[in-house]
């Protein structure tokens, strides 16, 4: 035993690594003040971990030691490898672990306590609701992840049926709950584990496509409920202070996230229930005449224009091209021609994604508008650039009902005089869903990767 703390101590400790999450959160909030917010939070963390360690309890430091080395080992190369393009199936893993550990968390305790014959139904019904929570999550997030990183198709597995299976395995696992608390014998506690463990799966295997980044949200709200209710089964207040934290910002996060696409949150976070069905059809399309056009017809078309919105989505992150943006952006206001940005809300794979590439950037925050407040301006605008973008330029989530994006807002880029996309090939976007965009009459793809197509426009723009 290192160090001893009265509980007391442990509460104040424990209320401060609240406080800074609480900052960490609030800071989080807007580009600005994001690494001060990122800083507050590891601040907290560590607080919180050294707090748990100092608890009179603890005598293992050893093994502890050990699995705090053997994450770092893990942790560090994976977060320094891993591109932002690819962080949602990263921080989805992530979540999976959280998950993994409430359940393993609850198990253990089950068979310790056993072993004392010290166990309740109280102490029971803790353990069955951290084991179901974490295995739900758990499940759930690896789902999701494989999903994000392209393993398994990303599109919603609906089929006829998955409604009532999920309500007999809500069902199942309320019953496997009321024999643990009332038997405390391991089997039900097993049955838990397992209907949690399939729950998880047919609950995020429903959800797909456009919704995933409600998805990736919402299972992060529940790994904190997982880790709150972790804080219960170990009498730990700072668990369950920073697990209901991140349950709570994730709920809210997810809410959020539903309404700025137009989706139902409850519908979401039971699986998709009573969600529209999408029509097959509505991914294949009929063959539209699409037009090309070279970098240079670009370049000109901008160099006469007075106003020029830039759509960026996940392909300009997967270009890196966001210096290369910064330089047209610089050089088009030299030029006398506003430019503004346009961010769709589930833009690029995580939520705020396209801003911090820009902030990256040192693109100005008051060049860079939502949605709702660059949407009306498109009509007055002489060309749009969209550059990696797909999904949320796509006018079928307004006009084909049977789409599987129909109903979430896009950006109308459509209504401005002309508009460049820039991309790779006629290939859909991340919800494989065609862009009738592609095929208007105002419409040209400049096909190619954004960066070298971005520097192409800089040269010539210069040249012109
Ligand atoms: P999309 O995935 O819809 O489209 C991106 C486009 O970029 C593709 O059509 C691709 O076309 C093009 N592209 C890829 N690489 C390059 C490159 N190097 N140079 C030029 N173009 C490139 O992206 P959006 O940003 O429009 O929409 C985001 C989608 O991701 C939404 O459906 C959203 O729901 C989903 N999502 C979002 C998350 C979030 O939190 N933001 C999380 C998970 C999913 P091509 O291959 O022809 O080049």
């Amino acid at each position: 035993m290192l160090f001893l703390i009265n509980s007391d101590v442990m509460v104040l400790l424990g209320l401060l690594s609240a406080l800074l999450f609480v900052m960490g959160l609030k800071g989080l909030a807007h580009p600005k003040t994001a690494r001060r917010g990122n800083l507050f939070a590891m601040l907290g963390m560590g607080v919180a971990v050294a707090t748990a360690m100092m608890v009179p309890q603890v005598g293992a430091y050893l093994w502890i030691i050990a699995g705090l080395a053997l994450g770092a080992v893990i942790g560090i190369p994976m977060a320094r490898k891993t591109p932002l393009t690819a962080l949602p199936q990263l921080v989805a893993a992530f979540h999976s672990f959280i998950g993994l550990a409430a359940t393993l968390v609850a198990v253990g305790m089950y068979l310790r306590q056993m072993t004392f014959n010290a166990l309740d139904g109280g102490t029971a019904a803790e353990m069955g609701i951290g084991a179901a929570i974490g295995m739900i999550t758990f499940t759930g997030s690896v789902v999701a992840a494989l999903k994000l990183q392209g393993v398994i198709g990303g599109k919603p597995w609906g089929w006829s049926g998955r409604h009532f299976l999920n309500l007999g395995l809500a069902l199942a696992l309320v019953l496997a709950m009321l024999l643990f608390i009332m038997q405390l014998t391991f089997l039900p506690l097993f049955a838990i584990v397992i209907i949690s463990a399939i729950l998880g799966v047919t609950l995020v295997a429903a959800i797909g496509g456009a919704d995933m980044p409600v998805v990736v949200s919402m299972l992060n709200s529940y790994s904190g409920w997982a880790a709150a209710a972790t804080g219960f089964m170990l009498e730990q207040p700072v668990l369950i202070m920073t697990g209901a934290l991140v349950g709570a910002s994730g709920a809210i996060l997810s809410y959020i996230m539903c309404k700025a696409m137009n989706r139902s949150f409850l519908s979401v976070i039971m699986g998709g229930f009573g969600a529209e069905p999408t029509t097959a059809g509505a991914e294949a399309g009929p063959a539209m005449s699409v037009k090309e056009a070279g970098a240079d017809d670009a370049a000109y078309m901008i160099s006469n224009a007075a106003r020029v919105i830039i759509v960026p989505g996940y392909g300009m992150a997967v270009a890196q091209a966001q210096h290369a943006v910064k330089e047209l952006y610089v050089l088009l206001e030299e030029k006398g021609i506003a430019t503004e940005f346009a961010i769709h809300p589930v833009a690029g794979r995580m939520p705020g994604h396209m801003n911090v590439l820009l902030a990256e950037a040192d693109i100005p925050y008051d060049s860079v508008h939502e949605l709702e407040d660059i949407n009306p301006r498109f009509k007055e605008t002489d060309v749009v650039l969209v550059l990696g973008a797909n999904d949320v330029v796509n006018p079928a989530a307004q006009t084909s009902p049977g789409s599987p994006i129909y109903g979430m807002p896009v950006l109308e880029a459509w209504k401005a005089q002309q508009v460049y996309v820039v991309k790779r090939s006629h290939r859909p976007g991340y919800a494989g869903v065609d862009n009738p965009l592609f095929g208007m009459e105002n419409c040209a793809l400049v096909l190619g990767d954004a960066k070298a197509i971005v520097e192409s426009l800089v040269t010539a723009l210069k040249a012109s």
